[in-house]
């Protein structure tokens, strides 16, 4: 007889025998790290849920989601002052990027649920005559999220939407720098969910790092490259798919052909919107050489006029440390010779930071080789659009790349010659509004896609189903004995088909 031991398994509430043979992957588990008890609980309560929610229809899911939208519009004042008391977010920018952002995920999924949640018939090839095939979307079963500080509640709380739509329970990681965003969302999901559909874990690294210990079903992890390489290698300890949403530097192009003032204000937006702390803002700008001091005047005086008068409409910066690395990327660009062309006015104890534009860079300095996540805007120029193909192809693959032109022959070779997560053209950021669109990296700037349709499948398995008849067909005249026939058919099936 084979040797038994116990072993826990978090599929069931039970310890049982195994023979070792059948154990020896399994046992690993038990060196899992500490996950806390509780968690452990909540994981095998949301393991079997996720068997019960995988029969629920369109119209279930699309209740929890209803649910989820009311909950929000009655609590927004609330969203608003927990984003202002964690790092003074102006509440026209909490209204548009958290709030807003999360309810067109919820009334998107809410209207093409229905639909996504069909089975798609695909086309059968000839050798298959006979028999139908389908691809059915089912929930990938418990899954985890865990979001970054810079957008608290909607980069939490959007891919909960596409969790839920695609019929899945999920374990919830707020961050831990936005803990007054953070609670809110933890009452937020106690109030509507029981805790075997969702749950909210708060808490730094160690709860993180406990959760990243757990089986999961799928992991959608946003937050930067260095912390992805982590959370995928604790995935691949129990081969778990997972999504990086992470980030990096994300060019902002504009040609000679572009229209200045237009780049300009659009530039300003989406640089300084959450006060540059946006995964997909405008990184750096590459300007024409012989636009560059047209560009700039345009660029100062569109900064002055919208934010001279009006501090409380920039964001804070998150907390110190980052407060000082802004510091720092800006000291070492100044030292290596970079030019001031504007701003350079902080307040450490508000962590309040003036939009700041530099010029005269070159890729020694630090502010090219990390991610700015901040309100500094480097500018850089340059001759021939080879220039800027090569730059941008020799470092690591940005999340989005923005090109100012009206020249179609340049829009043409930036799209086709470089890559990136996304892109937009004659703007910037707002393509991550477009819930049509696949959202994502590309390499080290992520993996796997989000929001909307792409965002459900993300959560699903899409499960290759053959259905055949029964008896004889098309594939049956293959089966050996492999006479001089059936040798002929596969001949045949070689040659022509
Ligand atoms: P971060 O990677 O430090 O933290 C993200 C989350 O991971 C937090 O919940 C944190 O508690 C957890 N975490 C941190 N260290 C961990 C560890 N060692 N082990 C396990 N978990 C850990 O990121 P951040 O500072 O909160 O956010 C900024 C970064 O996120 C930037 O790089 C930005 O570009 C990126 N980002 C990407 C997107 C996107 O959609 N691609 C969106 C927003 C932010």
């Amino acid at each position: 007889m084979s040797e038994t031991r116990v072993i826990r398994d978090y599929n069931s509430h039970n310890c049982y025998f195994k023979p070792m043979h059948e154990t020896a992957e399994k046992d690993q588990r038990i060196d899992m790290g500490n996950p806390k008890p509780e968690m452990i609980e909540i994981f095998e309560l949301q393991k079997k849920k996720a068997l019960e929610l995988r029969k629920t229809s369109a119209r279930e899911r699309i209740r929890m989601l209803k649910d989820l939208k009311e909950w929000m519009l009655d609590h927004q004042p609330e969203l608003q002052k927990a984003l202002y008391e964690d790092f003074k977010k102006p509440i026209p920018e909490t209204d548009l990027t958290e709030f807003y952002l999360v309810k067109a995920e919820i009334n998107h999924a809410i209207k093409h649920l229905e639909r996504w949640m069909q089975p798609r018939k695909v086309a059968t090839p000839l050798p298959l005559i006979g028999s139908q095939s389908t691809v059915r979307y089912e929930p990938k079963g418990v899954c985890l999220i865990i979001a970054p500080w810079n957008y608290p509640f909607s980069l939490l709380v959007a891919p909960f939407v596409s969790a839920i739509a695609a019929g899945n329970t999920v374990m919830l990681k707020p961050s831990e720098m936005t803990p007054q965003t953070s609670s809110l969302i933890k009452k937020m999901i106690a109030e509507l969910f029981p805790i075997d559909v969702a749950v909210v874990f708060e808490g730094g690294i160690e709860i993180s790092t406990q959760l990243l210990e757990l089986p999961f079903d799928h992991i959608f992890f946003t937050g930067s490259p260095s912390v992805g390489k982590i959370v995928m290698g604790a995935a691949s300890k129990h081969l778990t798919s997972v999504t990086l949403e992470l980030g990096g530097k994300s060019p902002n192009i504009i040609d000679e052909t572009a229209n200045l003032k237009d780049a300009v204000e659009k530039l300003v937006f989406n640089k300084f919107l959450n006060a540059g702390q946006t995964c997909v803002a405008p990184d750096y700008v590459f300007i024409h050489s012989s636009k560059e001091h047209e560009f700039l005047d345009l660029l100062k005086s569109h900064v002055t006029k919208v934010y001279n008068d009006n501090e409380e409409d920039l964001a804070g910066i998150i907390h110190r440390k980052h407060f000082d690395h802004l510091e720092g990327l800006l000291t070492d660009a100044l030292d290596r010779g970079a030019e001031l062309v504007y701003g350079g006015q902080s307040d450490k104890n508000d962590l309040r930071m003036e939009p700041i534009i530099l010029r005269n860079i070159n890729e020694t300095m630090k502010i090219m080789e990390e991610e700015v996540f901040g309100p500094i805007i480097p500018v850089l120029n340059y001759d021939s659009l080879d220039q800027v193909i090569d730059f941008v192809n020799v470092r690591p693959k940005p999340l989005a790349l923005y090109f100012f032109s009206r020249k179609k022959a340049n829009i043409k070779r930036i799209l086709k010659e470089t890559s990136s997560g996304t892109a937009c053209i004659n703007d910037a950021v707002i393509q991550f509004t477009n819930n049509n669109l696949p959202f994502g990296g590309v390499n080290s700037s992520g993996m796997g896609k989000s929001h909307g349709e792409y965002g459900f499948k993300t959560f699903s398995n899409a499960k290759g189903v053959l259905h055949q008849r029964v008896g004889f067909t098309s594939v049956s005249v293959l089966y050996p004995p492999y006479t001089k026939r059936v040798r002929k058919y596969i001949e045949l099936l070689l040659r022509w088909l």
